[in-house]
């Protein structure tokens, strides 16, 4: 198959203006960290981008201490309306950075520039400008009478959106009242520490937001500590599940945003052109770096073959490479870790006996590279339909009634999300209700609003992030009180 070349159009980096080394963000400045800096890579060519701080339990003291003070001194006697002026400048301020952040989201995390520009940048002023809105309407929030702020917010992150997930973390805990300390994921920090100068840039009070920088035992340190008030976690189970433990009686509210395995399901009826560009936009988007992506395909029996030949065609035309091209598709996958797992759990869903399926592309020489794999026949057993691989594979499964579809949909220990795909809209409401996942999407995926509450069922969570449902958890009200 033939199709048009593309002249390389890379986005250029002269915009960023990085410093060499960053330290932890606490109490409004940039201050050395005590532990061991640790450097942070592009996963695209493996060159080191910057030295970044590692905070030990002296500096998650420091940065508990700063969000207590700031919690008590200033961010708790500003209005509603006053605390909104602040997220809306922050937005803004994004808005007006959008190139720049972008570009250093590519270059530390690995996705495509297309990606970061247009979903990820755009989303992260939407939700600051969303709830910068909601800061001085609590009380019309339906939460209850004169709702409360909870104090401070412990706050970790995982690398596969990275500023987003800051975004979705700290929009909601500010609007509420709350301050904030906040650990990004260890291989992605650079967006949030360029995130920490747009808040020296928009003058918000020292202490408000803190950031720190280091790996599982600084994440491990700050939700564990006795003065926080909340923690709000996303990233994998098994972590989500020693958090759920070490937190219990402890009286801090928690909210868990854990993995996913979705089943996007695809009837005989839908729309089938539609249907392959949702089902590669739900698999392949981000790399498949998704907690919500359509892991599973399940599809109906009698359009299984022209599905697949149809998604093996589109897939040959995804271009794989430098993630700062405006033409690529696929970038980087985010670290040599995940690297290891994509391939080891691969290996095994062939062993397995799934048909593996691979496109054709060129591999670069550097960097964490995985191209575009469907595994069909995949059995509900296997463990490549069971189990998250967060990266671009896709397991194939068929099925031949509805009722088949919804028993092998809801068949997992996760409940993130779900796709269905008919023209039939009585038959899409009818499914919808039966899937135990937190997120529907019907002829479309990977859909993203502030005003749309996210979150899961089982191992995916609890506890729900986006829209009004967002300020819960960051809330007491007379009940909890
Ligand atoms: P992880 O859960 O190990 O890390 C997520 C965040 O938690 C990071 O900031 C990490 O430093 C921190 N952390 C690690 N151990 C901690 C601890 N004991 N206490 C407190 N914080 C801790 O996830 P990962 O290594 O980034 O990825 C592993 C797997 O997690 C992936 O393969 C994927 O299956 C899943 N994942 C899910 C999401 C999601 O959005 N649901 C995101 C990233 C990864």
């Amino acid at each position: 198959m033939s199709f048009l070349e593309y002249a390389p159009a890379p986005e250029s980096t002269a915009i960023l203006n990085l410093k060499d080394s960053y330290g932890l963000f606490i109490n409004g400045d940039f201050v050395p960290g005590h532990g061991t800096p640790f450097e942070t890579i592009s996963p695209a060519t493996e060159k080191r981008i910057a030295t970044i701080a590692n905070a030990n339990e002296k500096d998650v003291d420091a940065a508990v201490a700063a969000a207590r003070r700031a919690y008590e001194k200033t961010w708790s006697k500003l209005s509603g309306a006053d605390r909104g002026k602040y997220l809306f400048r922050i937005a803004r301020l994004v808005q007006e950075r959008a190139r720049e952040l972008a570009v250093a989201e590519s270059l530390d995390n690995g996705k495509p520039i297309k990606e970061s520009r247009d979903v990820d940048i755009p989303l992260v002023a939407a939700w600051f400008f969303y709830y910068a809105g909601w800061a001085d309407k609590l009380d019309y929030a339906g939460l209850g009478a004169a709702p409360r702020a909870l104090g401070v917010a412990a706050q970790v992150i995982p690398w596969n959106f990275p500023l987003l997930m800051l975004a979705w973390k700290i929009a909601p805990a500010l609007a509420a009242g709350n301050t904030v300390v906040l650990k990004p994921a260890e291989t992605t920090p650079l967006s949030a520490l360029l995130f920490a100068e747009i808040l020296q840039q928009a003058e918000l009070p020292a202490g408000v937001v803190n950031i720190i920088t280091g790996a599982g035992d600084t994440g491990q340190a700050l939700v564990q500590h006795p003065d926080v008030n909340k923690v709000a976690f996303t990233g994998s189970t098994s972590v989500g599940r020693a958090i759920a433990k070490s937190t219990a009686g402890s009286g801090k509210k928690l909210t868990l945003e854990l993995g996913g395995k979705a089943a996007n399901i695809v009837f005989d009826d839908a729309p089938i052109d539609q249907a392959i560009e949702g089902i590669v936009n739900g698999i392949f988007f981000n790399q498949g770096h998704v907690c919500c992506a359509g892991s599973r395909l399940l599809v109906q029996e009698n359009i299984h073959d022209e599905v697949v030949d149809r998604l093996k065609q589109r897939l040959s035309t995804l271009r794989l490479g430098d993630p700062l091209d405006k033409n690529t598709d696929i970038g980087a996958i985010n670290s040599r870790e995940q690297l290891d797992r994509i391939r080891e759990l691969s290996d095994i869903g062939e062993a397995e006996g799934a048909e593996r399926w691979t496109a054709e592309c060129a591999i670069p020489e550097n960097g964490f590279w995985f191209a575009p794999t469907i595994f069909d026949n995949v059995s509900t057993s296997s463990r490549i339909a069971r189990e998250e691989v967060f990266g671009p594979v896709l397991s194939v499964l068929s099925f031949r009634t509805p009722a088949e579809a919804i028993a092998k949909a809801n068949n997992t220990p996760y409940g993130l999300s779900a796709g269905i795909w008919s023209d039939k809209g009585s038959k899409i409401l009818a499914v919808a209700d039966q899937l135990k996942a937190g997120v529907i999407w019907a002829n479309t995926f990977n859909r993203f609003d502030p005003a749309s509450p996210f979150g899961g069922y089982k191992e995916s969570g609890y506890g729900r992030e986006g829209g009004r449902h967002g300020l819960a958890a960051y809330l007491k009200t007379g009940i909890d009180a």
